[in-house]
């Protein structure tokens, strides 16, 4: 860790520099003022200051003894995404144990938070409650996604590959697994009910297990994992996860890192566009020269369309009476986003994430103990809840996402996901690409 505040102002500036790129996502960053200020000792510094030294070093081949011995030689000017005043916020709600528990003993499990704007930048993060900064769990510690990983693993690219749309049935029903000598079912679904044929969205909504398996069996676990790694850019994900239970309920071998699932889920609000997440944007030396540039990796992760019809499944988790996520949704700002429960090797409730969206910042929370211990006693506050204490104390400038035009919208028959009629007893609103409707129901 860095020195003092103090120590630290005397040999670096810190600038904010809030790239925007919401109103536009193909534009490439228009860098705005140089807003000085400075970062206290902090996770945000932990995280910053390794990407320089890992970044520099590798730009100047030199050793990391190197690369320190230039940051602390003094005058230099570092470029962030950094936001004071949404790290104020998380700073402010990471300090007071009552937004973590409903239990008078205050027994909780720790949190990590992190929170990025739509060009990757990572405007602010968290690693740890009771204003304990000696453990880093959002930039050093990757968690395990539970099903928040299901709208990335197996909705998204299936409906990239036409298998699947807004409203088309899929069997929330165990797939069937043989054993040398005997067969089994796999997987349970959490509330243990299969559903049988229902809707995407309904399946996402419920976060039914089964059916997130049959679209990864469908797809392949190992099309899925490529998907994660080349489209969504997760770096700890590994072949090594290529498997059904990695891949349908989350239970990867390393977890991912906050920042990461945040950039992941960016892409559903910025027209399919992903921005590698990142800490910093320039390095300039004394005489105001750049010395390091960081280039920022970006490409189309999803076509427009689905990344919208996406962002809607992910609306309706939020804002739908049996919508699983729907703690979090807000009164006059749009959310979208998908929770996540982990187990450890016992199965038990292990970890809990919520990443959430609203249309200028998506922000992934985490909860649970550094051991993994069970949660399943424990009166805390969920990370929905925490999510909307959060972000509902951003200074936000947006209140709706930006749809995209050639999305075309639809009523949808709710029991056979067919194109409702008048003779539907009941229906929804559906999204969908012209190469990719429902027929109309017949039932
Ligand atoms: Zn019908």
């Amino acid at each position: 860790m860095a020195g003092t505040d103090d120590e630290w102002e005397q040999f670096c500036t810190i600038a904010e520099n809030h790239e925007k790129y919401a109103d536009n996502p193909r534009d490439l960053p228009n860098v705005r003022a140089n807003l000085v200020s400075h970062i206290p000792d902090s996770d945000y510094f932990d995280a910053m200051i390794e990407n320089v030294i890992t970044d520099y070093c590798i730009a100047k081949e030199c050793s990391r003894q190197e690369a320190v011995e230039f940051i602390y030689s003094g005058g230099i000017t570092i470029k962030t995404p950094y936001n004071s005043d949404i790290q104020a916020v998380l700073d402010r709600v990471y300090a007071d144990d009552l937004n973590f528990t409903y239990d008078s003993e205050h027994n909780f499990p720790q949190s990590a938070c992190a929170v990025l704007d739509y060009s990757g930048g990572v405007a602010a993060i968290i690693g740890g409650n009771n204003d304990n900064h000696s453990y880093n769990r959002s930039y050093r510690v990757p968690h395990k996604l539970g099903s928040s990983i299901k709208p990335l693993s197996a909705y998204a690219p299936a409906l990239e590959r036409k298998m699947i749309n807004f409203s088309s049935l899929i069997p929330d029903e165990p797939l069937i697994f043989e054993d040398v000598d005997s067969s089994y079912e796999w997987p349970k679904n959490y509330d243990g009910i299969y559903d049988g044929n229902i809707t995407i969205t309904k399946a996402l909504r419920k976060s039914k297990n089964a059916a997130a398996a049959q679209l990864v069996d469908r797809l392949t676990p190992m099309y899925c994992c490529d998907f994660l790694q080349d489209n969504f850019g997760f770096t700890t994900i590994t072949n090594n996860d290529a498997s059904y239970a990695a891949m349908a309920l989350g239970a990867l071998e390393n977890g991912v890192y906050l920042h990461e699932l945040a950039a992941a889920y960016a892409v559903f609000g910025n027209g399919g566009y992903y921005f590698e997440p990142h800490f910093y944007t320039e390095v300039l030396d004394s005489s105001g020269n750049t010395v390091l540039k960081n280039d920022v990796e970006m490409h189309q992760a999803m076509e427009s369309d689905d990344a919208w019809i996406m962002n809607r499944l992910l609306y309706y988790n939020v804002n739908t009476a049996d919508g699983i996520a729907n703690a979090a949704a807000m009164e006059n700002i749009e959310v979208i986003g998908k929770t996540g429960t982990a187990a450890n090797d016992l199965n038990l409730d292990s970890g809990r994430i919520f990443v959430g969206a609203v249309p200028d910042y998506v922000t992934a929370v985490w909860m649970g103990f550094d051991d993994e211990s069970s949660m399943e006693d424990i009166q805390y506050i969920p990370p929905t809840e925490l999510w909307k204490n959060i972000v509902g104390q951003f200074p936000l400038e947006h209140d709706k996402f930006t749809p995209d035009d050639s999305v075309i919208e639809y009523e949808f028959c709710t029991s056979s996901g067919g194109l409702a009629t008048d003779r539907c007893y009941e229906s929804e609103i559906g999204y969908y690409t012209s190469d990719n409707m429902p027929t109309e129901c017949h039932e």
